[in-house]
Formats: structure tokens, sequence, C-alpha cells
């Protein structure tokens, strides 16, 4: 094979074509203030999608920065494999006044991908420990993401992030997604819900007896091109796990902390889960740190003085104090001001800024939106909903174009996220919705279809 060659970059990016990379002009951010990024040189960009989904209160929030300050004066790291600290200790307590009643056990890992990892082998050892081993295949969307690791690839997609590792991955059994946009023009939200719910149903009359959980993205499937569940989908998810006794693993490590309005996904419908993932905003988005937190249930069937159910998992650095005082901090913040209250506002906002300026351009197919969670879907053309050509690389365009009106963005292929820090200011939106259509005019009339 012919081999281009290598460019001078010595970081190897995350999903990133090290090639286009190199060809497109850099950006090296080098502070933050609030809600902006600064880069070296001198420029300040909106940060549109929160650090990868992840910033909640804007950057340098003083009582966060202190927290850590303070904690990495007083103890760096020091293992949770047997041994506690206090920190461990009072995160695990708070979390459940903050989650969906009966979520109570907590496992401390550093990331999402792994939280979920850690979420899909308690639920095989469960059903194991409860003497079903037969019970240890696992039910996922289709257009699910769980993150990168062998799992939660083996969990998502199907698609371009899973199909080059197949060789290494696991088959979940898989049903519909609520994606009306997807499905033949005209089916509404309500439909595509019900067609899910309806898929579900039919996988577990034949698969129940095999199966150890379902796993979800509760309303939102974020990089799946944030595709919204309609009202229901999530209780009539919980009823069938319920009615054929297979857990319920909720992934809120996107929706989780303020995203969608409320503090998690699943008090939009009043469900608790088995097991709940939780990641990136849990500290405010500034250390990472993740959570995969279980009922009772769950727990006591680990819970064996003869050592025989023992939970086999855990990485070096879980729990790390430093990060779990930053994730305190981080709950300080909500516990002192309306910081879901001030979301749900600025999602208002954000709504009508996207009828006015976005929703209606000839280039835009779909906006989906939850809170403060978007997705615009590209199209070259609207009545055929044809897409553009994948090597136009649309959507990384329109991004592009946005920075020149100072909005950091980046897309799901032809879906345009808009995920801004909760604490995104009114005039802020504005900008971004502006940069938006600047973007979508940019297009060039010769990718345009109709
Ligand atoms: N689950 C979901 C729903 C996610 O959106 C992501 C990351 N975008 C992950 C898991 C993985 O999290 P991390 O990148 O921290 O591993």
């Amino acid at each position: 094979m012919d081999t281009a060659p290598a460019g001078h970059s010595p970081v190897w990016h995350p999903f990133t074509q090290m090639a286009i990379f190199d060809a497109d002009p850099a950006l090296v951010v080098e502070r933050a203030e609030g809600n902006r990024l600064i880069a070296t040189d001198g420029r300040s960009y909106i940060d549109g999608v929160a650090s990868l989904w992840c910033n909640v209160h804007g950057h340098g929030r003083p009582e966060i920065v202190r927290a850590i300050q303070e904690q990495a004066a007083t103890l760096q790291h020091s293992t949770l494999l047997g041994v506690s600290h206090p920190r461990a200790i009072e995160l695990a307590e708070r979390l459940p006044s903050l989650l969906p009643p009966g979520l109570t056990r907590s496992f401390f890992s550093e990331n999402g991908a792994s939280a979920v990892e850690v979420a899909l082998k308690m639920a095989v050892q469960f059903w194991a420990n409860a003497g079903k081993p037969e019970r240890r295949r696992i039910i996922a969307l289709e257009h699910a993401y769980h993150g990168d690791t062998i799992g939660g690839v083996s969990l998502g997609g199907p698609g371009r992030f899973r199909d080059p590792y197949a060789p290494l991955l696991f088959e979940p059994l898989r049903f519909d997604s609520p994606y009306a946009f997807g499905m033949a023009p005209g089916t509404t939200r309500a439909e595509a819900t019900q067609r899910s719910l309806d898929s579900l149903r039919s996988l577990l009359e034949r698969h129940a007896h095999e199966s150890a959980a379902v796993i979800i993205e509760p309303r939102v499937q974020g990089a799946g091109g944030m595709i919204v569940s309609g009202e229901g989908h999530l209780a009539g998810v919980r009823r069938l796990c319920d009615e054929f006794d297979v857990l319920l693993i909720a992934d809120e490590v996107a929706t989780g902390f303020g995203r969608t309005g409320e503090m998690f996904a699943c008090d939009l419908e009043g469900v608790t889960p088995d097991i709940m993932a939780l990641g990136k905003g849990i500290t405010g988005g500034y250390l990472p740190l993740s959570a995969t937190v279980a009922t009772e249930r769950v727990y006591a069937n680990f819970y064996d003085p003869g050592n025989q159910r023992t939970f086999y998992h855990g990485h070096t650095y879980a729990g790390n104090p430093i990060c779990a005082a930053a994730a305190l901090a981080n709950f300080d913040v909500f516990a002192s001001e309306d910081v879901l209250g001030r979301a749900r506002e600025r999602a208002g906002q954000l709504e009508s800024l996207l009828a006015e300026r976005v929703a209606d351009h000839p280039r835009v197919g779909e906006v989906r939106q939850q809170g403060l969670m978007v997705g615009i879907e590209l199209v070259a053309d609207r009545a055929s909903r044809a897409p553009f050509p994948a090597a136009a690389r649309m959507g990384a365009q329109v991004c592009m174009a946005a920075r020149e009106r100072d909005v950091l963005l980046r897309p799901l292929g032809d879906v345009v996220i808009l995920m801004p820090p909760l604490s995104i200011e009114a005039g802020e939106l504005a900008q971004i919705c502006e940069a938006v259509a600047h973007g979508l005019d940019a297009i060039p009339d010769a990718l345009r279809l109709g």
C-alpha cells in the first residue's frame, strides 16, 4: 500500500484523520475562561461542545479549582483496592441524593467507557452469581454509542466506529432505535418510539432467557447523532425489563448532570435503572472520573463473606481523591445555584434561536433538541432527505466555517452538534446559532442537490 509522507504532529489525536488535521489550520488551546477557550494566537472561541460534552459550569470556576488545589496539597492518590479515602466515601455518600431513588452503591473508574465496561461485567456476573450463567447476552439499541473500549465498541453502531474492529468484538442483540428521521418520511417521533419498544418486546420474548441486561442511552442517543426518543420510551424499556426480569443499564455519561434539563435523563420519566454509568460532567468537566452506581439488589448479589462472588475489576486511579474533590465541588455548585432552572431557560432560548436561524435552512433536514443537547442533521436535499457525499465531510466543513465566527464545534458525520456548558449566556447562544448559519451558507453550490 502507498503511504503518504507522514506529517509532523507528534500527538496522534483521537477520532482524527491526521492527514486532514495536518492540512487544516492549527488550533492550540492554551487557556479557558467561563464559556470560552483561548488559543495560543490570543483568539477566543465559544466552547460550543463543552470540551467534548463535559464542561458544566464553565471553565475556571474558583470553587472547583480551589477544591482541586486543596486536595492536591493533602492526598494526591491512594488506591481504592481494599483501602479507602475520605473523598471517595463522601462522594459515594452524596451521589445517591442526586440520583434516581434506589441507586446506592458507587463503583469508581476514570472515564465513561470504563464505567460502561464495569456495568457490563456487573450485569453478567450478577446472573452468574445468581446461578444463571446462561443469562449473558446484552441487548443494545441500533445507533448506540457507549465508548471506545472493546465492550463499549461491541455495543456501538453498527457503522464506521465499529466495523474495523469487528474481529475483536462480541455481538449484542439489537433493537430498533427511535430514530424517526431515519425511517420512512412522515414517521413521527411517537411512532418511532413505539416501534423501538415493540422490537425490544419481540427480542425479549425470544431471548430474555439468555439475556443479562438491556443497555440504553436514556432519552438522547448522543454520538449516534443526538437521536431524541419520544416521551414514554425510557419508562417503556424499564417496564419491559421488569416484565422479562432483565437488568436495565442506563448510560448517562453524556446525558447526566443537567444536560437534558433534568439532573439525569432518567428523571424525565421517573425511572430507576438497576445500574447507571456516569462520567464526563461528574467533575464539572475538570478531571477524569466516572462511576457505575448499582441498586441494593445488584450489590447484594456480590456480597459474600465466603469470597466466591467478588467483583474482579479495578483501575489504578479509580476514584482518585483530586478528581473526587472536583466532583464534590461540582455538586456544591448544583446545590447552591439554580443550575437546572437556568439551563432549562437557556434551552428554551436556544430552541427559538434555532427555529429562527437554522431549522428552515435548505441544507437542514432536522433539528433535534433535548435541553442543551442539539443535533442538526444536514441534507443535500430536504425533500428527498438525500445525504451529502461522505467525502464532502459537510459536517466538518460547517464546523470549520463556524470557527470564523469564533465558535468551536465538532460534528458527528453530517450532524452538527451543539452542547454548550450549562453556564452559557443567551448572547453566546445567539453567536453559536449565527456561526452555524454562516457555516450552512458557506456550503458550496456545487454540492447543493436541491
Ligand atoms: N457513553 C456515552 C453515552 C458517551 O457519549 C461517551 C462519550 N462520548 C462514553 C460513554 C464514553 O465516555 P469516555 O469518552 O469518557 O470514555
